[in-house]
């Protein structure tokens, strides 16, 4: 694509970045075919390649955002089924990233959407203060579909995605001994939303580590990824949050890896390299980070994992989460190790499709997100599974949130397959898992 970019605008280098993806894209439209926000309604401008055209002449002709650029690129999910898709290699992720710092720089967008927002940003990044806010909407979600006729579409979903139960508290920085004579050290990202709403999947990945000899490190000070925040256009904090964890990171002794259980997470751990590649005192050690970030299925496919019992034969219906599959390309992982520790595996149809999820999409987006997920889960259900395993928090929240199978994390599978605890979910909500479960128990 020709793009014309004068000489003192690509002396900015994010500019210079975009201008380099914008050329790389021939406008062929392959990518198209496979984003779930075109495919939904058939906009050219909810495509990948109109959002570039969008992109493109908002960047060149250096104007702030419109309310309409504004919408159609909010309405994206940063799902990157398009960069999986197009031939040309376009780097849409870090194009788009770029956008949405340009629209929230250049853009004021209505009071209600504004304040939403803010409290978004300011609740869920932090554990403690996600925990309090999920106590909260217990006494507000019997109030979701009253919230839903008024028009508070947002608050309806936001009350609806919020969990019934308990929330959780944070785990503290520690260290988990390996168990036995230590053959491995990881750091692990245990994520801010991940451990208030699902603590299980962190426990299942120290069970799993230490009892195959690895030691765990929770370091002091690691928060956030920043994910949240950058997909808001919120360059700042994002980079503070990042710059943090990678402080966090770097005062531990030598690890093997920076384990991550929640994908979104690991994508956004991955590209520090390149979030911070112009700050002078941070470039290497991000790009460090990056390069020592890993998925815990990414790791654990390495290791010599046994079926620990016997094998529980459940159908997992495995939805590889849009971060890792399009994101970090990890899409055989995951089902092997499944299939290896004596899981029955079943492809998703349409698997590239995301679930609605994308971080703070379904409360943002709620009526493209409820869509998604209502086709996601029609085609899983047609499965006829056990059980929906993801690598993602935020999919086992959106997909359970639609369905009564059980939706777990790969890694607590694995755990239980490897001599660990069933995970609570599955013993809970699928008496035919259950009972299928203490027949193989014995
Ligand atoms: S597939 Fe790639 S090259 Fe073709 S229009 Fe989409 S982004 Fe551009
Ligand atoms: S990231 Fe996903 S929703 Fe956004 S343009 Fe690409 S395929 Fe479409």
């Amino acid at each position: 694509m020709q793009t014309s970019f004068t000489l003192a605008q690509l002396a900015d280098p994010d500019i210079a970045e975009s201008e380099k993806i914008l050329r790389a894209c021939v406008h062929c439209g392959f990518c198209t075919a496979t984003c779930p926000t075109y495919l939904l309604d058939g906009n050219e401008l909810d495509s990948p390649r109109g959002r570039i055209y969008l992109i493109k002449d908002m960047l060149e002709h250096d104007r702030p955002a419109t309310a309409d650029v504004a919408l159609h690129i909010d309405r994206c999910l940063s799902c990157l089924a398009c960069m999986t898709t197009c031939p040309s290699g376009v780097h849409y992720m870090h194009l788009v990233d770029h956008a949405r710092g340009h629209i929230e720089e250049t853009y004021r967008r209505p009071l209600g959407e504004r304040l939403l927002r803010e409290v978004l940003v300011k609740l869920m990044p932090y554990p403690q203060r996600f925990r309090l806010a999920l106590i909260a909407a217990q006494f507000g979600k019997p109030f979701a579909p009253l919230a839903q006729v008024i028009g508070l579409t947002r608050i309806a979903a936001m009350l609806r995605l919020a969990p019934w139960g308990k929330a959780y508290r944070p785990l503290a920085p520690q260290t988990f001994p390996a168990i036995g004579t230590r053959t491995g050290r990881v750091a692990l990202l245990p994520g801010c939303v991940n451990d208030v709403l699902a603590p299980q999947i962190n426990a299942a990945t120290i069970s799993v580590l230490t009892r195959h000899q690895i030691e765990v490190v929770i370091p002091d000070g690691v928060g956030c990824c920043g994910s949240l925040v950058h997909h808001m256009g919120r360059d700042n904090e994002a980079l503070a949050q990042a710059r943090a964890n990678i402080d966090a990171f770097g005062a531990l002794a030598a690890v093997d890896a920076i384990l991550i259980t929640a994908s979104g997470c690991g994508t956004t751990v991955k590209d520090y390299g390149f979030m911070l590649r112009g700050d002078p005192t941070y470039a290497e050690r991000a790009a460090r980070v990056s390069g020592l970030a890993k998925d815990i299925t990414e790791y654990l496919a390495a290791l010599p994992l046994r079926a620990g019992q016997d094998a529980p034969g459940l159908a997992v219906a495995y939805h590889s989460a849009c971060s890792l599959q399009h994101g970090q390309r990890i899409t055989r992982q995951p089902k092997e190790l499944l299939a290896r520790l004596g899981f029955v595996v079943k492809d998703i149809p349409e698997g590239h499709l995301c679930c609605g999820s994308a971080g703070t999409y379904n409360i943002l987006q709620p009526d493209i997100a409820r869509r998604l997920r209502e086709r996601k889960v029609g085609t899983i259900e047609r499965l006829r599974p056990d059980v929906i395993a993801a690598g993602n928090i935020g999919c086992i929240t959106q997909i359970a949130a639609g369905t009564e199978i059980p939706a777990v994390h790969t890694v607590q599978l694995i755990d239980w397959a490897t001599g660990g605890p069933c995970p609570p979910t599955l013993r809970e909500h699928q008496p035919r898992a259950a009972m299928r479960l203490s027949t193989a128990a014995g």
